[in-house]
């Protein structure tokens, strides 16, 4: 079993698969899976996918949402095999699918032509053209932008609230707090009265630890909103199809290389580049070129493979 689910507080990115348009036997179709305590979010779903999830050692069961970049085929043919499955496995929980307008008709099409039912509860939010496109997904407060792309394709910004800080009992003990009720008050950020001595939180509670911030950046050419999403991001997953000598051809075919991503990994001070939707057409010789050139740019590069796992910290908090 390759992967595990997360502890309390924890936030890891288990990649599924990391290539593009065309699988390989080291790279499979895109997906990855951002593993929070509360459950898991796909971000897309590649032919194959359901698969990967098993060799990760998911449970595909707490999956919640899948987040869907746009409605090419590497991103979404291994949606209806994964949601059958989840029918034949009596799935109960939940499920939402969020993604660009023409996904609930791409299901409704492959459920009247394949004549399969969903019992279990299945949504759909097709997001909209306008800026507007905010939800809270899990832990995150959750917008998308559309990118540049040869269809339809939204970005995706996982942004985490703050975390109380840290209780000082020591702290506390000294000014004569009482463990119970005035404690607590103070964690929440309420003043309390000892011995008629204003007691305020800030005198035993350490500053809040800021959310983590990921950004999820694939199929694109670099542009506007894709750095807005990156801003400051503390894992920026960007779309790295080609090595920074194709840059003409990842102009055309709408994509980006890796010196692109890394360039926009350094304007949007970003804390970690992760280099993402890798074509099978550059070999493991370009990609570790790749990877390297990413680096000296923007030094803390990752190019992650299949099953690989990230854990995301809180910025800080390493
Ligand atoms: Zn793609
Ligand atoms: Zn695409």
């Amino acid at each position: 079993m390759i992967g595990l689910f997360v502890m309390t507080d924890q936030v890891k990115i288990q990649f599924l698969g990391t290539g593009a348009a065309v699988p390989s036997l080291r790279r499979g179709l895109p997906s990855l899976a951002i593993l929070h305590d509360g459950g898991i979010i796909l971000c897309d779903i590649g032919e194959g996918t359901q698969l990967n999830i098993l060799r990760a050692g998911l449970p595909p069961s707490k999956i919640h949402t899948i987040l869907i970049s746009h409605l090419h085929g590497d991103h979404i043919f291994g949606l209806p095999g994964f949601l059958t499955s989840q029918q034949m496995m009596d799935r109960v929980n939940p499920l939402t699918i969020i993604g660009p307008p023409g996904i609930r008709q791409y299901y409704d099409h492959i459920r009247s032509i394949a004549g399969f039912d969903i019992q279990y509860p299945l949504y759909f939010k097709e997001l909209t053209q306008e800026e507007n496109n905010s939800m809270l997904v899990g832990p995150f407060q959750v917008t998308a932008k559309p990118l540049e792309h040869r269809t339809v394709c939204y970005g995706y910004r996982l942004s985490e609230s703050p975390k109380a800080g840290k209780f000082n009992s020591q702290a506390a003990a000294a000014l004569g707090i009482p463990e119970g009720s005035q404690r607590r008050d103070l964690q929440q950020g309420i003043p309390v009265q000892i011995n008629g001595k204003l007691i305020k939180p800030e005198q035993v509670v350490g500053p809040p630890v800021p959310g983590r911030i990921i950004a999820y950046l694939t199929d694109t050419r670099p542009c506007v909103n894709a750095l807005e999403l990156a801003r400051t991001a503390t894992a920026l997953i960007f779309d790295s199809t080609f090595s920074g000598d194709h840059a003409e051809r990842a102009q055309q075919t709408f994509h980006s290389t890796s010196v692109q991503a890394a360039e926009l990994a350094r304007q949007a001070v970003a804390g970690q580049l992760l280099l993402w939707h890798i074509s099978i057409r550059n070999g493991e010789e370009i990609e570790a070129a790749m990877l390297r050139e990413a680096r000296t740019i923007f030094p803390n590069t990752l190019m992650p493979a299949d099953y690989e796992t990230v854990e995301i910290f809180r910025p800080g908090q390493r």
